[in-house]
């Protein structure tokens, strides 16, 4: 593809191939995507950054209402049950589940909270006469690590499932702080939307200028950094020259880790699906509810685009992740060249969706925070729900230790991707 002359280019390693291409460098509104394996490289939307500060602060608002007072209510019978967002954690904890209960409490209070004061920080902070560069970079490096775990989107998708179950057996009020979640979830992804990494590394950049790389010197050995992106000229186990992130040029025992989370979340899978993951007590009559069951019964009261996406999220893409995982790791081993496209692809897709995946725990979380009337109506968490929140988790390490890049560096028999100077110039629109 021929590059547009016009537009300053910038050099850019793939995370998802590893090829190191050009690609326009500071230009609003231009995408630049990998010439080899057609994966996204981030669209510039605003370098200045006044929006995403302004939906940082929005967000941070958000956050506080949503954490001050219960979101939802409900009756049975003339008695009254209200929940927060800590309660259904807290319940879950009560009940014997501590660590499903942490793991609800980790991905819609905690993270979330981090994710927005990182960028809260950063984004105000690089507006000081003397920004202190040390600890900004020190915690924006955390921003692609914590993001894909502040999961307050898929909680709201749980609560519309448990919701749909819950007015069928009581009346539900919606409280103030329900939509200071929706505002939060909103305001989040309209942040993450606006803000430029590329930019915020750009202002935080006390390095050399112009770099080695820069200046036209490309010999040697190139690695891209991981986390801000930026082409060095060094060795592996260096410093990043603009974020001092440690440099590798793969993920360190990708294939092992990756393999130990796939095999754990394989054997997971069964029990996870086998066992009821909640017991659901109405008029003293107690039933258990597999996953299945749950699905089976949505589908039954009419409710199929539930259902639907029920099915889809904890049963469907948990194996599908489990089954191509497998596939990606057979051939990141055992190197055929074959399928590259469609298994990058299919990289990308199950790290997108993995998180989508815990509709059903936040479900139960909500669920056990509200149902709490003895004989009449009660829901307890049970083995399953420990179960599948294991696989969840592990599919998404296993995702994240993986290194898609050890599958193009196979099929690439001419130049082993050990040499150091596998490096491809390329150019992208
Ligand atoms: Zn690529
Ligand atoms: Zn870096």
């Amino acid at each position: 593809m021929a590059s547009d002359v016009s537009h300053p280019v910038a050099l850019r390693d793939c995370p998802y191939c590893g090829l190191i291409s050009t690609v326009p460098h500071n230009v609003r509104g231009v995408a630049a995507s990998c010439p080899q394996c057609t994966s996204g490289l981030g669209r510039i939307w605003h370098p200045d950054m006044r929006i995403p500060r302004g939906w940082a602060l929005a967000a941070g608002l958000f956050y506080v209402f949503a954490l001050v007072g219960p979101f939802v209510q409900i009756s049975i019978y003339g008695r009254l049950q209200l929940a927060d967002i800590a309660t259904g954690p807290l319940q879950l904890s009560v009940q014997g589940f501590d660590l499903v209960g942490l793991l609800v409490l980790a991905v819609t209070i905690i993270f979330p909270g981090i994710k927005l004061g990182i960028l809260l920080l950063t984004l105000f902070g690089i507006r000081l006469q003397h920004p202190p560069t040390r600890f900004l970079k020190a915690i924006f490096r955390w921003y692609p690590v914590i993001g894909p775990w502040a999961m307050v989107d898929v909680y709201l998708l749980g609560f519309l499932v448990a919701y749909t179950r819950l007015t069928a057996m009581a009346t539900v009020h919606l409280d103030l702080s329900l939509f200071a979640l929706v505002g939060l979830m909103i305001s989040m992804a309209a942040l993450d939307g606006s803000l430029d990494t590329g930019a915020v590394w750009n202002a935080l950049d006390t390095g050399p200028t112009p770099r080695p790389i820069d200046a036209g010197h490309c010999g040697g050995h190139l690695i891209g950094c991981h986390c801000c992106f930026l082409i060095n000229r060094a060795e592996p186990g260096m410093a990043c020259t603009r974020c001092d992130t440690v440099l590798r040029d793969r993920k360190p025992d990708s294939i092992a880790r990756s393999w130990a989370f796939v095999i754990a979340a394989m054997a997971l899978y069964v029990p996870a699906n086998l066992f009821p993951v909640m017991l659901i007590t109405q008029l003293a009559r107690t039933t258990p509810f597999t996953i299945m069951g749950g699905i089976v019964e949505l589908f039954a009261a009419g409710l199929w685009p539930l259902g639907l996406l029920v099915l889809l999220a904890s049963i469907a893409i948990p194996l599908i992740k489990l089954l191509s995982m497998a596939c990606m790791l057979i051939e990141a081993q055992r190197p055929s060249g074959r399928h590259l496209l469609g298994l990058t692809r299919t990289y990308r897709f199950v790290d997108f969706i993995g998180r989508w995946s815990m509709i059903d725990v936040f479900m139960i979380s909500i669920l056990v925070a509200l149902l709490r009337f003895g004989q009449f109506a009660n829901v307890r968490a049970s083995t399953g729900a420990a179960c599948f929140a294991g696989v969840v988790v592990l599919t998404m390490f296993a995702v994240e230790a993986f290194d898609p890049r050890l599958m193009w560096d196979g099929a690439d028999h001419t130049a082993p991707a050990s040499k150091p100077d596998r490096t491809l110039i390329a150019e992208s629109s």
